[in-house]
């Protein structure tokens, strides 16, 4: 499909189109909204499902060397102790406004933040995790906590995956997952809440060959978000200085898009050494080494981890895809998303609701609907409904006319071009296929038309 120019679309008219097209609603609505919290609509939860699907296929489905898993939410509290989670959320911090780099009061130097000089927060005793309580008793026992990243699941059990799938180094293990953050600060519509979703494999290697498997995870992940159509010039590389690197971090990467309100991280790809696997092993007195049969030694192994937001992959492709060009004398808004991601891939226009016409289109949507996600729209002009199609990023329409009932053909209009084609009703989801993985509109079947 063509691409046209980026469009620096605002942030108000995303969150418009999400709302009025039923995208994304605030969550709790008729209360008045829960701060950063966030309910997918009937189009959302598609364009999300697209984009952990599109993840977990080249995660996982086309690979030999990573496993998928899927854990709980509630874990065992020491799981907090040993990464760091307890004791490094619970000092009195300041969060800056605008970098939102926090800092512990007694470590600041002036009022202001230490690396951007932005204003800074009231400071406040903070641990970032959900508590809640397990059992009938509400007693420190009992305090459980809601994971803040889904990672710890997968370190957890590494033992369990290296015994079970006897995969050898290097492989990874995917998890898609919830998480919560009682962040303080939020903003920025999906961008950062506090109830979201990660997308992060851990993928373990042999000390040593850390360093190349680290620049293989970037290039890998970038190229994710290129081939789903996010635009080059929209993504960067961002290093972390050695000084900024979290306590367990060898080396890290974010990459970065160009958000309506900025360069902002989307997905950080982390070097952990081995801080997970000997922090865990230390606490739970288990032994979470690898034996490498080569060289006939027990080690424990290094992780890289991309770690990547589904919340903000889906903003990003959303503000991406986003695009209004002058169309007669209207603005015509168009999603230009990857066929991949369309919450439907395929609209079934009628031209007339007169009853020969509805029953073959109405045949031919029952028949789509059990390969895609279609839709059936006879309401108002023709134009009008192309235009409610490309505003939710519909690669397709397909329009019954009263020839159809002659020749037995239909034709596909594509949502970037305009243009049109009649194929025979016979090949039509066939054609669509095809369409949908790529190829040329004008590549037609026998009988086909321009
Ligand atoms: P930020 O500083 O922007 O809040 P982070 O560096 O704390 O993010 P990580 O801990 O590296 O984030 O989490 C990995 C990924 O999870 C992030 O790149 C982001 O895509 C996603 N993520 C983290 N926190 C949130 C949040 N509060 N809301 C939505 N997505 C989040």
């Amino acid at each position: 499909m063509s691409m046209k120019t980026p469009t620096k679309v605002s942030m108000e008219k995303i969150v418009s189109l999400s709302q009025r097209r039923g995208f994304i609603f605030p969550n709790s609505e008729i209360y008045g909204g829960l701060s950063a919290c966030w309910d997918y609509g009937p189009l959302g939860v598609e364009l999300k499902q697209n984009v952990k699907q599109a993840w977990w296929q080249d995660a996982v489905q086309k690979r030999d060397d990573v496993v998928g898993l899927d854990t709980a939410i509630l874990m065992h509290s020491q799981v907090w102790a040993a990464s760091g989670h307890l004791e490094g959320f619970s000092d009195p911090l300041v969060e800056c406004k605008s970098c939102n780099l926090r800092w512990r009061v007694d470590e600041l130097e002036g009022d202001s933040c230490s690396s951007c000089g932005g204003e800074l927060t009231d400071p406040r005793l903070f641990n970032l995790m959900f508590k809640t309580s397990m059992g009938p008793v509400e007693d420190e026992a009992s305090t459980v906590y809601l994971r803040p990243e889904t990672a710890q699941g997968i370190f957890v059990n590494f033992q369990n995956i290296v015994n079970t799938t006897r995969k050898r180094l290097p492989f990874g293990v995917a998890q898609i997952g919830k998480a919560f953050r009682n962040e303080i600060t939020t903003g920025n519509f999906i961008f950062r809440s506090r109830e979201f979703e990660q997308m992060e494999m851990e993928y373990f290697v042999k000390p040593g060959t850390d360093k190349e498997w680290f620049d293989y995870w970037l290039k890998e992940r970038l190229n994710w978000y290129l081939n789903l159509g996010i635009k080059k010039e929209n993504l960067r590389l961002r290093r972390h200085a050695k000084e900024k690197l979290a306590h367990y971090a060898r080396a890290c990467s974010d990459i970065d898009y160009l958000f309506p309100m900025g360069w902002s991280e989307l997905e950080g790809i982390a070097n952990r050494g081995d801080f997970d696997l000997a922090q865990h092993a230390k606490f739970s007195g288990q032994s979470l080494t690898y034996f490498d049969e080569e060289v006939k030694e027990h080690f424990i192994p290094y992780i890289i981890e991309p770690s990547a937001g589904v919340d903000r992959s889906v903003l990003a492709f959303l503000c991406d895809a986003y695009d209004e060009e002058a169309a007669k004398d209207e603005i015509r808004v168009v999603l230009r998303l990857h066929p991949a991601l369309a919450p439907i891939k395929v609209a079934i226009l009628p031209l007339s609701r007169r009853e020969p016409l509805v029953k073959v289109a109405r045949e031919l949507y029952a028949d789509l609907r059990q390969r895609w996600m279609a839709s059936y729209d006879d309401a108002q002009s023709i134009g009008r409904r192309y235009r409610r199609q490309d505003e939710i990023g519909t690669p397709f329409c397909v329009t019954v006319d009263f020839e159809s009932l002659e020749d037995k053909q239909v034709t596909i209009r594509e949502r970037d071009s305009m243009k049109q084609i009649r194929v025979p009703t016979s090949e039509l989801k066939n054609i669509v296929q095809a369409k949908l993985e790529g190829e040329d509109l004008f590549v037609l079947p026998q009988n086909g038309k321009t």
